[in-house]
């Protein structure tokens, strides 16, 4: 008879801290990668700023605009951009692309406050600005925080970028609460409904424009004045923008021993900045290596920014034009033999709330990248379940090259659910498994994964499209 001891050792899953795995030098390796990780959210704080960053990091390292290229090559690193809002990068591996590609799907759309078509209003001589909140969020935390203005207006003749709340000097804008001493009414309701939708309004001004004139809403129209002065721009204009607010914190490391990032957006910043940069290690692979980054997925993925559009199809259809000639047929073949990793964040584990989650199910903060077969609600509804075969490929390749990996669900049955891009690429036929980073506090203002984490996805990504 074997040991006890021993044959426990053998044959149970261990559990393990990924720091407790990490010598000093890699130790240091996850903290620089994730002090880059921390500028890149500080100043990409929507799609559009993602795009732009993560643009010029591609540039830098060598990848070019596919409409810049009439062939293709194996080693050629190419990017297409969609609409300034989504972008997907390739580079051309040695196989044939028909035999399929190795893609990494994440998300560069985040929870945030979009203003309404008619925003401005002024009411008792303050001056406040309507949203319209984006993506599931609880509305409680969005107030009394500072908040950043960002987006692009479209006037009549010029397309103006906005950036305001980032800056040491620049002003801020926030949603002002009401105070304990008057909430007993507001303190018996839902969490929910403490704050309702009609509630979050931005407050942007309070000096009345001078005149000796009788006129009303000066305060709107000082605002709208110095809009004017600025931009250019009349009250119509916000009609065709697309202004966001998001929180104007910086990323910080969190804790006496910084081993946690804390910042907005990280859902899916953090997946998109790790399967971006292991994209650029994925030198002359030999299946064709993507970085897929969509937008709209906290909406649904509608839209032709969105995954659910045809635009990466029609990406995919250049790929093909470019290296061994497009004909019918050709695109279902290779979206058919595709491996994907839906690589987006996941709830970590949060001691706070113990009671919500099953414990042997879930993802811990520090304990590597999460590997989640099924997602959706209760009784599987809505889930993309990956097949046995593709897990065990995945399962093995991170084996074999040390990646700390752990399975989970997302809390007990029927407490929640969620679920990502995953099934509109198996709808084309891949094979795809979600994989991403555990985030404490997700679709808050203020979000937190751990360094380690974030070190080890990146190296699982570039595994990934190394596909060895
Ligand atoms: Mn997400
Ligand atoms: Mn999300």
């Amino acid at each position: 008879m074997e040991n006890a001891k021993e044959l426990k050792e053998k044959l149970f899953r261990k559990k393990t801290n990924g720091w407790e795995t990490l010598n000093k030098e890699e130790k240091k390796k996850a903290y620089d990668f994730s002090e880059k990780f921390m500028y890149f959210i500080n100043s990409a704080k929507t799609e559009r700023e993602c795009v732009k960053s993560l643009t010029n990091i591609l540039e830098q390292n060598g990848f070019k605009n596919i409409e810049t290229v009439d062939n293709l090559k194996a080693g050629d690193k190419i990017y297409y951009i969609n609409r300034e809002k989504n972008i997907y990068a390739a580079v051309i591996g040695s196989d044939d692309l028909t035999n399929g590609l190795n893609i990494i799907g994440a998300h560069i759309d985040s929870p945030r406050l979009d203003l309404k078509p008619n925003p401005l209003y002024e009411s008792e001589e303050l001056a406040l600005f309507k949203t319209h909140y984006y993506g599931g969020i609880k509305k409680y935390q969005w107030v009394n925080i500072p908040l950043s203005m960002h987006g692009v207006i479209i006037t009549k003749d010029k397309k103006i970028e906005i950036n305001i709340g980032e800056n040491e000097d620049d002003p801020i804008f926030t949603i002002a609460d009401l105070l304990p001493h008057l909430s007993s009414e507001q303190s018996k309701k839902k969490l929910n409904d403490a704050i309702a939708g009609e509630d979050l309004n931005i407050l942007v001004g309070s000096i009345p424009y001078k005149t000796d004139e009788e006129v009303t809403e000066k305060v709107k129209l000082n605002i709208l004045n110095l809009l004017n002065e600025k931009y250019g721009i009349v009250e119509k204009d916000f009609v065709s923008s697309e202004i966001e607010f998001v929180p104007a914190m910086k990323a910080k490391s969190l804790g006496f021993d910084k081993s946690l990032v804390a910042g907005y957006g990280q859902d899916d910043r953090v997946c998109a900045y790790t399967s971006l940069k292991a994209l650029l290690n994925a030198n002359n692979p030999k299946r064709t290596a993507i970085c897929l980054l969509a937008d709209k997925e906290e909406i649904g993925s509608m839209g032709n920014t969105g995954m659910s559009s045809r635009v990466f199809e029609y990406f995919i259809n250049e790929l093909l034009d470019k290296t061994v000639g497009n004909k019918p047929g050709l695109l279902d073949a290779c979206l058919k033999s595709s491996k994907v990793l839906s690589a987006d964040v996941t709830a970590g584990y949060n001691p706070n709330f113990s009671s919500i989650y099953e414990k042997n199910n879930e993802s811990y903060i520090g304990h590597g990248i999460s590997v989640i077969k099924y997602t959706g609600s209760a009784s599987k509804g809505g889930a993309s379940d990956a097949n046995a075969e593709f897990v065990g490929y995945i399962r093995n390749l991170f084996e074999k090259n040390n990646i700390a990996y752990q399975n989970s669900e997302m809390g007990k049955i029927g407490v929640g659910g969620g679920g990502t891009i995953a099934y509109i690429l198996a709808d084309r036929g891949a094979e795809v498994l979600d994989c991403g980073i555990p985030v404490l506090s997700m679709h808050s203002p203020y979000e937190i994964t751990s360094k380690f984490d974030i070190y080890n996805a990146y190296k699982a990504y570039e595994f990934f499209y190394k596909g060895e």
